[in-house]
């Protein structure tokens, strides 16, 4: 980090912000020129608040130069993580596909998608028991009973089960599941990613629907803070000036997260598009940029789905959009 100081700082001002950051564990390195002094700031600066510092008097501005983020870094960690899940894993060159629906209905919808899902080659079963929905009066999801019957098509298929949770106070019941999604609507609840620090399972984390890279990565952070090394980003579609999708999928996240981190990243086409007809090509670009997997509402009848069924498609699209995508997956892999 890099503190720029205004002309003629005084000095009993510099001496005591110097001596603050020492106190902080870093090392100061200052650069006095004819006008204007630098300190050049050596060390962990994770910590400290940029805005504090910059709103003092004697500062110019202050510039960071290394990331804020340091578990989920690619310079500390060059390595991709590797996620297991059940027989799976995630990332490392592997193309996970979770397929089901938004919300889990029935036992015989959930348990029909993902007998389909896991012939055609799903890796996990999503399906949604607590609903983050715009309007309280759309269906709010099973919930807990929603949760038990993920567990029976888990039992039925093997598949591991992938629900999100929008309230630590849920977390007691989601022993079965096998990755807790932290939805788009919740990746800037601290409280909830600071719990999930602590809990033993991959978290799922999707970007926020206006949410930078940069906050999406700190957003992870907090999960890895705590403890908790096994998180999966998820770019779902942000919102942008287009109305005609339902959000924009931004494929150029996938190579940039890459970069940036060494968590995998996976993309849902179906929140990015919001029409099934885009789902297809959209799955295609993103496997096609190196994610490492994806999430995809799959339903066995769209037109008659409780939460989001203009965009979710039959187990035959699934079906042949798997060939697709492996075939593109062992393309790029060559
Ligand atoms: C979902 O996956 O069902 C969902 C609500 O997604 P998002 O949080 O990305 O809107
Ligand atoms: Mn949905």
């Amino acid at each position: 980090m890099i503190v720029l100081l205004k002309q003629n700082p005084d000095k009993a001002q510099l001496d005591s912000l110097i001596s603050w950051l020492e106190s902080k564990g870093v090392e100061i390195h200052p650069t006095v020129g004819a006008t204007q002094t630098i300190l050049g700031l050596v060390g962990d600066t994770s910590h400290l608040d940029i805005d504090l510092i910059s709103a003092l008097d004697i500062v110019e501005a202050v510039r960071r130069v290394q990331e804020p983020y340091k578990n989920a870094n690619r310079k500390f960690h060059p390595q991709d993580t590797v996620i297991k899940v059940g027989n799976t894993q995630i990332g490392g060159g592997n193309l996970t596909l979770i397929a089901g629906p938004c919300s889990v209905e029935s036992e015989e919808q959930i348990c029909e998608i993902a007998m389909k899902v896991k012939e055609s080659g799903a890796t996990m079963l999503r399906g949604g028991a607590f609903k983050p929905r715009t309007s309280p009066y759309s269906f709010q999801g099973l919930r807990n009973e929603g949760l038990r019957l993920l567990s029976i098509a888990k039992k039925l298929t093997g598949l591991p089960i992938v629900t999100e949770i929008m309230d630590i106070s849920q977390l007691p019941n989601f022993d079965d599941v096998d990755v807790i999604q932290v939805g788009a609507r919740n990746m800037q609840n601290f409280e909830l990613l600071k719990a999930l620090g602590t809990v033993r399972k991959p978290i799922l984390l999707k970007r926020g629907l206006s949410s930078t890279y940069e906050e999406l990565l700190m957003s992870a952070e907090y999960i890895m803070a705590g403890g908790n090394n096994e998180v999966i980003l998820c770019e779902r579609g942000i919102r942008t000036f287009e109305t005609y999708t339902r959000n924009t999928l931004d494929v150029a996240a996938i190579p940039v997260l890459k970069q940036l981190s060494h968590l995998p990243i996976i993309i849902d086409p179906s929140h990015s598009a919001g029409k099934s007809a885009l789902v297809s090509p959209l799955s295609c670009a993103a496997v096609a940029a190196g994610a490492d997997g994806l999430i995809i509402e799959v339903h066995n009848d769209p037109a008659h789905a409780l939460c989001d069924g203009p965009q979710s498609i039959r187990p035959e699209a699934f079906d042949s959009l798997v060939k697709k995508l492996n075939v593109i997956s062992d393309t790029i892999k060559e």
